[in-house]
């Protein structure tokens, strides 16, 4: 990101990232796999700072969530999304991870 005029900052313990290519390229997605920022670790990306800012609370709780569960966080966040489908229900907004990050971050 950084080699395509992105910037990155330390905050909280992680590295933010946004800007560069990542806009552009997130633009290409199909509308329902669209997304203002990731957690990667301790890497968040972001489209913009203004997005890393918004969503900071949400995105450290995932941050969270990868120093608990290690290795194991994302096939065990895929496996949540793929039972949730299975289940009739939203692959996002169901799933366990998620549900966990958006109740801590609207308690804020
Ligand atoms: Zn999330």
């Amino acid at each position: 990101m950084l080699a395509t005029g992105g910037r990155v900052r330390v905050v909280q313990g992680t590295f933010e990232f946004c800007g560069g290519l990542l806009p552009a390229g997130l633009a290409r997605l199909p509308q329902s796999c669209r997304f203002s920022a990731i957690t990667l670790g301790h890497v968040i990306l972001g489209v913009n700072s203004q997005c890393l800012d918004r969503l900071r609370a949400h995105e450290q709780v995932h941050v969270a969530q990868y120093g608990r569960w290690g290795p194991f966080f994302l096939p065990a966040y895929l496996l949540s999304s793929a039972w949730q489908l299975c289940c009739g229900r939203c692959p996002y907004r169901d799933n366990c991870f998620e549900k966990q990050a958006y109740a801590q971050d609207d308690g804020r």
